[in-house]
């Protein structure tokens, strides 16, 4: 990546849920806006007066691809695990097929079919609590790959056993910010800045700054900064969400070969890529295999970038 950069715009974020900081000097203002969507701050800042069109979409998103709606397509698809096949919307089955993809690209590494072991430590309800082995030895196998069936003629998704669940927390948000700059590109609008709870998007013709949160360090201060043109950058990080039990530290990303945490081989892995939904899947999946899975994203996406802290 060319790390030089013009002073002309530069814009500074920090990539974090829910907070980063914002300049610009350009002759079309810049206009930023929030809302929780996802469970986080969605953040969309553009050169025009109103963002309510592309917030609107993120809330459609939201109500098709939310396990905790139980009038999602997603909610259906699990109340139906081990009775019945659903038929879903071309998008729903189109990112389930592309999850499925990503996780056989990774190794398995990256997961959409945790959530019943997500359940047992209670990342779904904050009530968090530490399985023993002999449940998450249980409750494994429900999360096991090849119990999924995408039926490409009826459009329908089938999960074979009861108990199972699609939670695709890892990448929506990734597909969401692809989904929009899709629509901004449409829509003429030439810049802006995309960030759905540290998910970021920048695009435009300057290259901007973005910093990189220290990983367990207080917000804003930076570990490293990248330069940017109409890229994404994802970071996932043991640091955003979790909680203390008898002195241990526990976190949200599952290593799926055991059901627990996934081992802090690095505190940090940020993905700079074109496709956020890309950098979105990879940064869960390297933070679970590390290096091993870097060489190989690598090889078959070597517009990317992969930074560790
Ligand atoms: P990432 O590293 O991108 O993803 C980690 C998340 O993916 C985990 O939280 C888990 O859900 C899942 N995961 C864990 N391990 C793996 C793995 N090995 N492979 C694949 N996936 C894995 N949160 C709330 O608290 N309340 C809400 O109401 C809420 N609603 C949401 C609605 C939608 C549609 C989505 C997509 C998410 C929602 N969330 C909600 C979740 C919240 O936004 C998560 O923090 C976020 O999805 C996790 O993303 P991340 O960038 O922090 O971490
Ligand atoms: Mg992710």
């Amino acid at each position: 990546m060319n790390r030089s950069f013009t002073n002309k715009i530069i814009l500074a974020l920090l990539i974090i849920s829910g907070a980063f900081l914002f300049y610009t000097s350009c002759s079309h203002p810049m206009n930023s806006s929030s809302y929780v969507v996802f469970g986080t701050e969605c953040r969309i800042t553009l050169p025009v007066s109103d963002s309510k069109k592309y917030f609107d979409i993120l809330k459609q998103m939201e109500k098709k691809f939310s396990y905790r709606d139980e009038n999602s397509e997603i909610a259906k698809i699990n109340k139906n695990a081990g009775i019945a096949p659903v038929a879903v919307s071309d998008e729903v089955f189109y990112v389930i097929s592309e999850a499925m993809r990503f996780s056989a690209e990774t190794d398995g590494a990256f997961n959409p079919l945790l959530l019943p072991v997500i359940k047992l430590w209670g990342w779904d309800t904050g009530e968090y609590r530490v399985p023993t082995k002999e449940e998450l030895e249980r409750y494994l196998p429900l999360c096991d790959t090849n119990n999924i069936v995408l039926n490409e003629n009826d459009k329908s998704v089938f999960l074979t056993k009861k108990g199972m669940g699609l939670d695709l927390g890892g990448l929506l948000k990734g597909y969401a910010c692809d989904v929009l700059y899709e629509q901004l590109k449409k829509d003429g609008i030439k810049k802006g800045i995309l960030n759905l709870g540290g998910n970021v998007f920048v695009f435009g013709n300057k290259e901007y700054k973005v910093a990189i949160q220290k990983p367990y360090a207080e917000r804003g201060v930076v570990a490293d900064n990248v330069f940017v043109k109409n890229k994404s950058v994802v970071t996932s990080g043991a640091y955003e969400r979790g909680f203390y039990n008898n002195g241990n530290y526990y976190h949200h990303i599952i290593d799926p070969s055991t059901g627990e945490c996934a081992k802090e081989l690095y505190k940090s892995v940020t993905i700079v890529s074109s496709s956020s939904l890309v950098a979105d899947v990879y940064s869960t999946a390297i933070f679970v295999k590390g290096d091993k899975l870097k060489s190989d994203f690598l090889l078959n996406y070597p517009e990317a970038e992969v930074i560790f802290n």
